[in-house]
């Protein structure tokens, strides 16, 4: 029986797993002080379990060793041997996968799509996970499916992985927050309110996905895309998305919807990869 981890930029989720299912499932806001604190906080939320673990990281991963895309969101997280620090402790079966691929992953083994589809995570940041007939695709880097790392404006802020403008700066929930001085969800109440610079925002950042979404048809074509992330989730969100997509020409619109594993996506993918 698998033990999981979901290490996020906001929330660290662990979950005791049994054939798909979460048998017990237990989150804190995700340590800020760096990969000590965080691989300790973890530790101390898993320590009555036991089973491979298998853990769900944000960030590139190659080898057990988390390398993070945008320092900004993940200061610390440079180079980190995740797999080695779990290791120390819980012994030598961990594994570790990048969040969004673990996510797409356990939606592709649990979530009852085909045999392809491709995960957006719409949440603090923007990753994805492309799963093509049965295979997760990593790339030679790890760097397969970082949907968020697509450039929408070469003009636009530097994002924290040194290229200007990727969608991550532009449209993603810590994007939405340092524009609106408000947490996402806050926002698209105000949205609903009727504010009129809360609805701006949004228009333009799904504007950004939607657009992003449209390159992704031209380069994958995928089967499904599978939405997930806290905005991704949230259905306030997806109606300004969907309507973002409602204007661009039909053969670039994805068949889009919401991660069926809800937020277990990544700790489902991540606890069956591990016993791969
Ligand atoms: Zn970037």
């Amino acid at each position: 029986v698998p033990v999981a981890l979901d290490i996020g930029g906001s929330k660290l989720a662990a979950a005791w797993v049994e054939e798909g299912r979460v048998l017990e499932r237990r989150q804190v806001p995700t340590p800020k002080e760096g990969p000590q604190a965080v691989v300790q906080r973890a530790l101390e939320l898993i320590r009555d379990w036991k089973g491979p673990l298998g853990i769900a990281a944000s960030g590139r991963v190659v080898e057990g060793r988390v390398l993070a895309l945008s320092s900004d969101l993940w200061p610390g997280w440079e180079e980190v041997p995740l797999a080695e620090l779990f290791a120390q402790t819980w012994g030598d079966r961990v594994k570790v996968l990048n969040d969004a691929q673990a996510a797409a992953w356990g939606e592709y083994r649990y979530g009852g799509w085909g045999a392809s589809l491709f995960y957006v995570t719409l949440s603090t940041g923007i990753g994805g996970g492309w799963v093509q007939e049965g295979q997760l695709r990593q790339g030679v880097h790890g760097l397969a499916g970082h949907f968020g790392h697509v450039q929408r404006d070469s003009q636009g802020p530097r994002c924290g992985c040194g290229r200007m403008g990727c969608l991550e700066v532009l449209a993603s929930g810590s994007a939405l927050e340092r524009r609106a001085g408000l947490p996402p969800a806050k926002l698209l109440e105000r949205a609903v309110q009727g504010e009129g610079w809360a609805q701006a925002l949004l228009k333009e950042a799904t504007f950004h996905v939607a657009e992003a979404l449209a390159d992704l048809q031209a380069l994958l074509d995928p089967e499904q895309v599978v939405l997930g992330g806290s905005l991704g989730l949230n259905p306030l969100y997806q109606t300004w998305l969907y309507s973002a997509l409602e204007a661009l020409p039909p053969l670039y619109r994805p068949r889009i919807a919401p991660a069926r594993l809800g937020s277990d996506s990544g700790l489902l993918g991540a606890a069956d990869w591990v016993m791969l």
